[in-house]
């Protein structure tokens, strides 16, 4: 039960009115050019409640590129076909006290692995095992698939414009690839191009607010299915093992949102994951999944207005997870 009521229509538009201003605070990325055509002041959230329930206030159908976002799929898409020990042999699980895509750890950290999975060199170590064998098409076919089943559209697409965009400019990202292939962190007979075309097409697909919450959703019930179809069957019914659907939240917890993740779950107390074109999903375990879309970000890559308005949900409704409530 919740302490607070539930969340409605109404609640979220006074959370909409109460920190739009705060869009002021933030700022478009721009490091992607194709990014800084977003409306900045753009704010919207949408909730999927455990009880079928869907509500969302603002922009919240307003479509933007998943970016970070994308990691959480596609590292639980590795998980499933390599299993946590290949994977985290790879890849670490500590937090990084460093920005998203910075270098200098793969240097200096012992084994060289990236600190964790959902910063860019971790997703990138990721996307290099689901293009291995040379097929990149089919990594990406995988989580389209997967993100379908779970959103329960199948017209889920690349944006073109972002993905080129990226693509022209994302020599960070190249740099960390080719990095870590001479560190042998990325296996000698992964072909790098391939690997950062697959991250930057998983990066640039494109969602709503309804969508993430939807993908908050999934988390919060550990991957069990939330809403059968008329015929009975359930789309997401064996995306992913509740073991699975754990180390994806825990890696939330500890890494989801940027450098600022003690902060956040300290302020908040919720698995979350942002992206940089201003999407944050987060979830609260067997009651509520949360999309939200505010491209103003800090400079971490957080949505401003998008944190507050998690803050006074977590505080309004009661949702901290550690509680002494
Ligand atoms: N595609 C972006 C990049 O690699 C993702 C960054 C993010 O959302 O954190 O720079």
């Amino acid at each position: 039960a919740n302490p607070a009521g539930i969340i409605g229509k109404d609640a979220l538009a006074e959370l909409i009115r109460r920190y739009r201003p705060y869009t002021k605070q933030g700022k478009v990325a721009d490091y992607i050019p194709e990014l800084a055509y977003t409306n900045p002041h753009a704010l919207g959230i949408a909730v999927a409640g455990a009880d079928g329930s869907l509500v969302h206030e603002g922009d919240a159908t307003t479509r933007f590129t998943l970016q970070s976002i994308s990691k959480i799929i596609t590292l639980m898409v590795a998980l499933n076909d390599y299993g946590p020990e290949r994977v985290f042999s790879k890849v670490g699980m500590e937090p990084s006290v460093d920005p998203f895509n910075s270098i200098v750890k793969l240097e200096t950290l012992d084994q060289k692995k990236p600190l964790n999975p959902m910063i860019n060199a971790g997703a990138i170590v990721i996307a290099s095992l689901l293009s291995a064998g040379g097929n990149p098409d089919e990594g990406l076919q995988r989580i389209c698939d997967t993100i379908s089943r779970i959103i329960g559209r199948n017209d889920i697409r690349v944006d073109q414009k972002v993905y080129q965009s990226e693509r022209k400019t994302g020599d960070r990202n190249r740099a960390l690839a080719y990095f870590m292939k001479s560190t042998g962190v990325i296996d000698a007979d992964v072909d790098v191009e391939e690997t950062l075309d697959l991250y930057f097409k998983a990066c640039s697909l494109e969602v709503d607010c309804v969508d993430l919450a939807k993908i908050g959703l999934f988390f919060a019930m550990w991957g069990k299915c939330v809403q059968k179809q008329d015929d009975g069957t359930c789309l997401t019914e064996g995306i992913v093992s509740p073991r699975i659907a754990q180390i994806v939240t825990t890696i939330m917890i500890t890494s989801g949102m940027y450098n600022h993740s003690g902060e956040f779950f300290l302020k908040v107390g919720l698995p979350a994951k942002s992206g940089v074109s201003g999407g944050i999903v987060a979830f609260a375990p067997n009651r509520y999944g949360f999309g939200i879309f505010g491209p103003a970000i800090d400079a971490a890559g957080n949505s401003v207005a998008g944190v507050r308005m998690l803050e006074d949900l977590s505080r309004t409704f009661g949702l901290h997870l550690v509680s002494p409530y």
